[in-house]
């Protein structure tokens, strides 16, 4: 199989239906791959986050394009993607030491994917040590450290994917405005149903609307 790190999870049905890795059973399958029509395996089992495959080759739309093409809840793109074994270690040092005592973090302290991922915000206040404008670990950023609850985590991602949905649809249209190519628009589309079914799959499992940092 190609790329290790791209997990293909969705299938579409013969109702040209989205459906989910979660929703079938593993094994063969009757579904079609979203980008090439191909069939797709369920691959569901214990160490891997479940996903489906192609029964023969993977498609080069799934294998030419870079992790951060393909449509995913941001939340996995925080820390199941995009942040390497050593970045979530550092991250999960950096929270032991700041829980012990809250000076703040120091910018100093930050490496530059915990910004990136928003996982640490500017606080209100300044560290003691540096005099400098501290920072603070944000909603998303306790999730990977598992100081927030799962069951929490729709709160925080809600607002990022209305992000990413905005930001899909403007793909949509190159710099001059006008509409890409047909098989580029092709995929584009299909990224987007993609990301929307997840979408609104994230906001029907509801959201604990008084969750409280401890
Ligand atoms: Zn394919």
């Amino acid at each position: 199989m190609g790329n290790d790190r791209i997990w293909l999870n969705y299938g579409v049905d013969t109702n040209n239906k989205l459906v989910a890795i979660e929703d079938v059973a593993s094994g063969k399958t009757d579904l079609i791959c979203p980008y090439c029509g191909k069939a797709l395996i369920a691959k569901k089992g214990r160490i891997k986050e479940h996903h489906f495959a192609h029964s023969g080759e993977t498609c080069n739309l799934i294998i030419k394009r870079e992790p951060r093409d393909i449509p995913r809840l941001p939340l996995y793109d925080a820390f199941n993607i995009f942040l390497t074994g050593k970045e979530l270690e550092q991250l999960k040092k950096l929270w032991h030491r700041h829980k012990a005592h809250d000076h703040g973090i120091d910018r100093l302290e930050i490496l530059p994917a915990f910004t990136r991922e928003n996982l640490v915000e500017q606080s209100q206040n300044v560290n003691a040590g540096t005099g400098r404008k501290a920072y603070q670990f944000s909603k998303l950023g306790q999730i990977p450290v598992g100081a927030l609850l799962l069951a929490a985590f729709n709160c925080v991602q809600e607002p990022l994917i209305e992000q990413k949905l905005a930001h899909l649809e403007a793909s949509i249209f190159d710099n001059s405005g006008s509409v890409l190519p047909l098989e580029e628009l092709r995929v584009r589309l299909m990224d987007l149903r993609i990301c929307y079914t997840q979408y609104k799959f994230s906001c029907s499992r509801g959201c604990l609307k008084n969750y409280k940092l401890e």
